[in-house]
């Protein structure tokens, strides 16, 4: 049974005389004790959401249901204030009270507003947040004598104290700094689970989406561009905007020239090469944006390259750079560069022909987005076709 439902939501805010559409019909449905996170770019509508299901935000259409009650409906004039919804928030900005100690900030949201409990209860579900979130022990101490980390787990252990049906979570981990985020990142999925708590999750961060995620809903301007569980969004963007947005992507644009089933054979700037749609209807003569990881490329040099179903180019290494983990190769191919990356140097050298393997299974083909430029320019791409020098290794083999 879903959780919470949001449909066709539309948001807008009046700003000196225009209206800026904060959400554009949003539709989801979140089950029980699934971590939802809510991803896009700064702007694109995220807190928007949040604040509507928190009742913070009264949108202007579409409904919000929570346990399959309706908490928001534009229509039937339905909008349940804030205190009567069966959920808590957490900041960005922590928002726990300065001149209170750390009982008091969990305490207090217990003994007012919704739920009003007498002092046994809070103190058993104080007790029970401040053991869960390993902070027994300060109870007393005043919240700014705390690290942000510290102060971060009262405000979490504050909304968790509530037991509410739905937990909403508004970059939460933001302030603190890389260390601490990334080892907060499983703490919280894992706790959330343990807890089998429905929660929705801000960021615009997508490492922090991809690891806490069971599904994300990826959005821009507005709109849900798409959802899925990390593993689809990373690996099958459906639109060259998540394509760009998630991960690192080599994007470039091409012409379909054959289509088999989900398998195009695309024509660009790199050459002719084989492609999966990924969720876009496409057919023949239709320009496609085309994307490849550069940790699914190799380069080798010397005859007998590539194995498996992959097409092997020959490029030239424009560059090569050390970035820690890994080296960055970037490849002349055809009127391309392509970004490869690999952990090892293998001794390439700068302005050397290599041979470059595009796996099929790892290289999508999407719509290209409106605002892309191959979108405006009606450039013809298939006249760039076999500008670079391709191998045979069963490239058309299917
Ligand atoms: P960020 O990651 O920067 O917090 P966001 O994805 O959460 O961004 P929102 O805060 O939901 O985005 O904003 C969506 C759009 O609505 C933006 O264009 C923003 O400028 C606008 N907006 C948000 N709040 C207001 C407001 N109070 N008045 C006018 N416009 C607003």
């Amino acid at each position: 049974m879903a959780v919470l439902e949001i449909k066709n939501l539309h948001a807008t805010y009046q700003l000196e005389g225009s209206e800026i559409r904060a959400l554009q019909g949003v539709d989801f449905t979140i089950g029980e004790g699934e971590f939802f996170v809510l991803l896009g770019p700064s702007g694109c509508g995220k807190t928007t959401m949040l604040r509507s299901i928190a009742g913070l935000e009264r949108p202007v259409a579409g409904e919000i249901l929570i346990d399959g009650e309706l908490v928001f409906s534009a229509e039937r004039k339905i909008f349940v204030p804030p205190d009567q919804r069966p959920i808590a928030m957490v900041f960005q900005s922590y928002a726990i009270w300065p001149h209170m100690d750390v009982f008091e900030n969990i305490a207090f949201p217990l003994r007012s507003g919704r739920v009003q409990l007498g002092d046994a209860e809070v103190n058993k579900r104080v007790g029970d947040v401040l053991d869960l979130l390993g902070l027994d022990g300060y109870a007393e101490r005043p919240v700014t004598t705390l690290s942000g980390g510290q102060q971060q787990r009262v405000a979490l252990a504050r909304a968790l104290a509530l037991q509410p049906r739905i937990l909403l979570m508004d970059e939460p981990l933001s302030n603190l700094d890389f260390k601490l985020q990334v080892r907060l990142r499983s703490q919280m999925r894992e706790l959330m689970h343990q807890l089998n708590l429905t929660t929705v999750h801000v960021t615009h961060n997508q490492a922090e989406a991809l690891e806490t995620g069971d599904r994300i809903a990826v959005m821009d301007t507005g709109v849900s561009k798409q959802i899925g569980n990390p593993h689809a969004i990373y690996h099958r963007p459906e639109s060259e905007f998540v394509a760009r947005f998630i991960g690192d992507m080599n994007v470039f644009y091409g012409a379909v020239t054959e289509v088999n089933g989900e398998e195009l054979l695309v024509s660009s700037g790199a050459g002719t090469l084989r492609a999966h749609t990924s969720g876009s209807r496409m057919a023949v003569g239709d320009k496609c944006a085309i994307g490849v990881r550069p940790e699914d490329l190799t380069i080798s040099t010397g005859a007998g390259s590539g194995v498996g179903d992959e097409d092997v180019y020959t490029g030239r290494l424009q560059n090569s750079q050390f970035v820690g983990e890994a080296y960055v190769h970037d490849i002349v191919v055809g009127t391309e560069v392509l970004r490869v990356k690999m952990h090892h140097r293998e001794g390439f050298n700068v302005g050397e022909n290599v041979n470059i393997s595009i796996p099929l299974a790892c290289t999508i083909a999407v719509n290209p987005d409106a605002s892309s430029e191959i979108a405006d320019t009606g450039e013809d791409l298939i006249s760039n076709a076999g500008a670079t020098d391709k191998q045979e290794h069963g490239a058309y083999a299917r």
